[in-house]
């Protein structure tokens, strides 16, 4: 189909990007505080006596309590009461998405901004690193009852970790080589160095957890079988792997790689450069994680089309913010509708200007096409990253209820399956999430599996 404005998108000459983005560079972005920085920050928190930044914590981190610690120098009580509720302050410390508490809410510091949460958190786990604290709890005995963990993302590695220190005998099958889930598959490591999640593995086999990759619970193994052999109750993270499609023609096309997988690839050293000019379709955090990845594998022109408006970008400020400084463009009100290739490979994308209509009660408007303003982009590669659904080989085998979202059903109190040994949390039950809210899910359903084992009421006090 011929259209009316064609190429509505031009080229730019290539510029000198950021060494941040010079191509195989995928160290940290964001460097951390020094003590003199984090001691400022910390004094701007108002200690309230309601903090609502932890009424905003999925997980009620004691937010204020450990920023007084840390103002008082005592930053290694500061880190011990912050593990009381969180399994993974290291890397919470560097993915949370803080701005949400502190803005939706009211913790702000005495001059109207936000408390960095995030950076005073990272730094407390950094400065114990550096100061080679031991960053391990003392475990319990073992009591040789065994408990099967179906996926090493944080929602596995949550329940291994609150469960081995019950003394649980836990094993965690991960389909992959990598070992971390989204942690190590999606989210880059420029954002989230990969040391800082082997840490949090060391700790889980300091405390006798059994980690075993490249099995596919489901395929490989069934949950029958791991009950056979001897495991009392089966937690499954399997998180939602699964590229949402665009529904677009031409989406088979050689150059079209959906984001999760393009990112698995890449993290997995499968993929690399895709090309010169690069699409990424979206506008959350992995529309953006794949745009600036793909700057970091050598494509020289990135852009970001999103069919809303830029205020309505489900992706974090900040994220925003190094993307753009990056030199990736936004384009914003503009969806494709077509993939256009030769040879079976793709060359140009349709795409069609978007207006915002009616909105919902949510205030979130919908996207609506504007007639006959199709355009043209020419690109080597689009990277469609609109969301991801979950993928139920994990539960083969057993008649487990689904929702209607095609999640695990799970009791909301106890994280308990329809079928009574087998429990779920994380992404694989609320759909693509995030770290803190896998954790959360992830520690109510270790505390039920605990309960289960001891013949104790599921709901009991809670
Ligand atoms: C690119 C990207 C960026 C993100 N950025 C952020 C961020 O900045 N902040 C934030 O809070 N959240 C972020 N998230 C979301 C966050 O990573 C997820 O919400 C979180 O990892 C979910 O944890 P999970 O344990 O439920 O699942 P996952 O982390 O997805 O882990 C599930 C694991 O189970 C394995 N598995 C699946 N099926 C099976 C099976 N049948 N047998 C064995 N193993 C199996 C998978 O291989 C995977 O390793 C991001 C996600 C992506 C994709």
């Amino acid at each position: 189909m011929e259209t009316k404005e064609r190429l509505a998108i031009p080229r730019q000459q290539p510029k000198e990007l950021p060494a941040a983005t010079r191509i195989g560079n995928f160290s940290e972005v964001v460097s951390g505080y020094d003590a003199a920085a984090a001691q400022q920050e910390a004094e701007r928190c108002l200690q309230c006596k309601k903090p609502l930044c932890r009424e905003g914590c999925p997980i009620h981190n004691d937010i204020p309590g450990f920023i007084r610690l840390l103002r008082e120098g005592k930053i290694e009580e500061a880190y011990w009461l912050d593990r009381q509720t969180n399994s993974l302050p290291a890397i919470c410390s560097r993915v949370c998405p803080h701005e949400f508490q502190c803005e939706g809410h009211c913790i702000r510091g005495k001059k109207g901004e936000p408390v960095a949460i995030g950076m005073l958190e990272r730094y407390i786990v950094d400065w114990m690193v550096a100061n080679q604290k031991s960053l391990l709890q003392p475990c319990a005995l073992p009591n040789h009852r065994k408990v099967a963990i179906v996926g090493s993302g944080p929602a596995g590695m949550s329940v291994a970790y609150y469960l081995a220190h019950e003394g649980y005998a836990c094993t965690i099958f991960e389909s992959l080589p990598l070992l971390g889930g989204m942690l190590t598959v999606g989210i880059p490591p420029y954002r989230l160095p990969r040391p800082v999640i082997e840490g949090e593995f060391a700790a889980l086999r300091n405390c006798g957890v059994e980690i075993v990759p490249g099995v596919t619970i489901g395929r490989d193994k069934s949950l029958a079988e791991l009950k056979n052999e001897g495991f009392e109750a089966v937690f499954l993270g399997p998180g939602a792997h699964a590229s949402r499609k665009l529904g677009v023609e031409g989406e088979d096309l050689c150059g079209v790689i959906h984001g999760v997988d393009y990112l698995r690839r890449v993290n997995l050293g499968e993929a690399g450069n895709l090309g010169r000019n690069v699409v990424v379709v979206g506008g959350g955090n992995v529309a953006i994680d794949c745009a600036r990845t793909a700057l970091r594998t050598g494509s020289d022109q990135v852009f970001i089309l999103y069919r809303r408006g830029r205020e309505e970008m489900p992706a974090s400020k900040a994220e925003i913010h190094h993307l753009e400084e990056e030199g990736v463009r936004i384009e914003t009100l503009a969806a494709p509708v077509k993939i256009h290739g030769e040879n079976g490979r793709l060359r140009r994308i349709e795409c069609i200007r978007m207006k915002l209509g009616e909105c919902d009660a949510s205030g979130r408007c919908r996207p609506e096409p504007v007639e006959g303003s199709n355009f043209m982009i020419e690109a080597d590669a689009i990277i469609p990253a609109i969301s991801q659904d979950v993928d139920p080989t994990a539960g083969s085998g057993l008649e487990l209820a689904m929702s209607r979202w095609g999640t695990y059903q799970v009791d909301e109190l106890t994280m308990q399956c329809s079928v009574p040994w087998v429990f779920a949390a994380g992404d694989a039950v609320l759909g693509p999430q995030t770290v803190a809210k896998a954790v959360h899910q992830a520690r109510q359903a270790a505390e039920s599996i605990h309960r289960f084992l001891q013949g104790r009421d599921l709901k009991e006090g809670r």
